[in-house]
């Protein structure tokens, strides 16, 4: 360690202005006469051996522990494009064929001079014919032009953000690198949420790179809005937004021996300390006790107990109260309804919609919620062991409604519907919102890309869907009939089962009816459930769904004006009053 100290601090005194904040950190670590160093604010630090010190800038909330890990790259957004030569930083310029050809050369030649000259800029952009997408190359691989898709049907986000995604992934050069966004500002949210999923943060290769990298993301708006460039809040509401993508993604990703129900706490409290909010949190035995029949059970056969975790923001401007409840069942062998062992493999993402509610949570209150707002997290392992319940065994629910297991795979609704009961009774929410990764028919029913939605409330259902589309997060409806489809859990000798009776009636409608049934579907309130269990992830990576969707749907909640500007008008359900469209 010793030795790469020194050779730091070579690299520092050779050219000062290239050394990134976490091989500086490294450099501390390794030295414990700098156990000042805090991150907290912009800290002088004393360097020992060479006696010379250095400015060590803010660190956002959450980025600390992003540099403990080798991998994890840093992710910078402007709104201005700063001069860089390709020679040193490889640079893409990415976006809509109709955009790219709104701009002229001199806005982008700063990221381009010497090396390539407005003919061969022109040239390369004439050539772009995406289908779906195209890429043309400027400058060796270390200048690059791409475009996005030219179609986008009414389900799909106007930002294309998952081609974004896609195309931006396949280019990086694996440096220190800029990529300039050439885009409408009201695709600005979308299109830096889809960034950062492209720069994961876990990974657990020995052959990782030891030195860290900075990716840039510059934005050059074109059309309505682009007189305005992003300014400071824009930009802080971008890098929170990247932050709790990557934070949820990093959760889903990690396996249960790393992210057991303790160290999701442990998260949470991380997250509760940025924000100064103290998690309150019912774990273990104290679940039965409370009379959380449905957590308790799911949880009570692994080695890391079960826990109810909420994190609660509470502004003096609020009318409302707004709760985000999670399912994080941090992996799932099915339980005593075992999985295969092909269908167990990928259960550590049975978490992704608490790790998405971490990640809105932190958003949320970071850019100005004006709201009351509670985060619920489930958290719990359905793990198989002598306590592990049976079916047949019946469950008392924190709602106090009886359910007889007939599956203790279909345990998430369990976990949930104990969650949303707490929403109701002890934090008197007038809007419940529930997400989870709950069923595999989800994928078959709206996909890969649109999380399933069902809702009590007509207005917010649209609301959800146009806040899904700008979000580039995006959901489609399942139909909301209580009325024809609770009856599937009918039982004999409880108020319901835990699984359906037929498996090809709605069953995405019936698992979140399920969930629905512990706050009542007399609710006056509006509840709103998110099935995100296919799009939680692309292949064996985790996509950090969810904090984009909730901020842009609660955006007229916030004070930050991004986000005001890409919300769905709340008068869509509020015009509604909070009643249930029962009729
Ligand atoms: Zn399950």
């Amino acid at each position: 360690m010793q030795g790469m100290y020194e050779s730091g601090l070579n690299a520092i005194e050779r050219s000062p202005e290239k050394i990134t904040i976490w091989q500086l950190s490294r450099l501390l670590k390794v030295s414990k006469s700098c156990s000042n160093f805090s991150g907290d604010n912009s800290t002088i630090v004393q360097i020992p051996i060479r006696n010379c010190q250095l400015i060590v800038p803010k660190l956002g909330p959450l980025e600390r522990e992003y540099y403990s890990q080798d991998m994890a790259a840093n992710l910078v957004f402007s709104g201005a494009l700063s001069p860089s030569d390709p020679k040193d930083s490889a640079v893409l310029i990415v976006g809509q064929l109709k955009s790219l050809k709104q701009i002229k050369y001199s806005d982008v030649s700063c990221k381009l001079q010497p090396r390539v000259n407005e003919e061969t800029y022109i040239a390369a952009v004439e050539s772009l014919y995406p289908s779906p997408t195209d890429t043309c190359p400027l400058w060796l691989n270390n200048a690059t032009v791409a475009a996005l898709p030219l179609r986008c049907s009414r389900h799909n986000t106007p930002s294309r953000a998952h081609a974004l995604t896609k195309l931006v992934k396949s280019c990086y050069s694996g440096g220190d690198e800029f990529v300039v966004v050439v885009c409408e500002k009201k695709d600005v949210f979308a299109s830096a949420s889809a960034l950062a999923r492209t720069l994961p943060l876990f990974n657990a290769k020995s052959t990782a790179p030891t030195t860290s990298r900075t990716v840039t993301v510059e934005f050059l708006l074109v059309g309505e809005g682009s007189d305005k460039p992003l300014d400071d809040e824009d930009i802080s509401c971008l890098t929170a937004a990247a932050e709790s993508v990557r934070l949820s993604a990093k959760i889903v990703d990690m396996p249960c021996a790393d992210m057991h129900t303790n160290k999701f706490l442990d998260e949470i409290r991380e997250v509760g300390k940025q924000l100064d909010i103290e998690p309150l949190i019912i774990a273990g035995t104290d679940l039965d006790d409370a009379g959380f029949g449905g957590i308790w059970g799911v949880g009570k056969a692994a080695e890391n107990l079960p826990a109810l975790a909420i994190l609660s923001y509470k502004p003096k401007s609020a009318e409302k109260t707004i709760c985000w409840v999670g399912k994080g069942i941090v992996f799932d062998t099915g339980g005593l309804c075992i999985k295969s062992k092909v269908g167990m493999c990928g259960m550590k993402t049975d978490c992704g919609g608490a790790a998405a509610m971490l990640g809105a949570f932190y958003l949320a209150v970071k850019t100005g919620f004006k709201e009351n707002l509670h985060a619920l997290f489930c958290l719990a392992e359905n793990a198989v062991g002598p306590k592990a319940q049976r079916p047949d065994d019946i469950v008392t629910m924190y709602s106090g409604k009886t359910v007889e297991l007939n599956n203790t795979d279909a345990e998430g609704r369990l976990v949930l519907g104990d969650g949303v009961a707490y929403a109701l009774k002890d934090l008197k929410a007038d809007i419940i919102v529930d997400m989870a990764t709950l069923t595999g028919a989800q994928g078959i029913a709206t996909g890969k890309y649109h999380g399933a939605i069902l809702s009590n409330n007509e207005g917010m259902e649209q609301a959800c869907v146009k806040a899904g589309q700008n979000s580039g997060d995006l959901v489609h409806p399942v139909p909301y009939t209580p009325e024809l489809h609770f009856p599937e859990f009918s039982s004999s000798v409880a108020d319901m089962k835990n699984s359906v009776a037929d498996r090809s009636n709605a069953q995405v409608s019936c698992a979140g009816l399920f969930i629905g049934s512990h706050i009542g579907f007399d609710y006056p309130g509006i509840w709103l459930h998110v099935d995100m269990a296919a799009p939680a992830h692309v292949g064996d990576r985790a996509t950090g769904y969810g904090p984009a969707l909730l901020n842009t749907l609660f955006g007229r909640s916030s004070s930050n004006k991004l986000l005001q500007s890409i919300a769905p008008p709340t008068a869509l359900w509020e015009k509604d009053g909070m009643e249930v469209e029962d009729n």
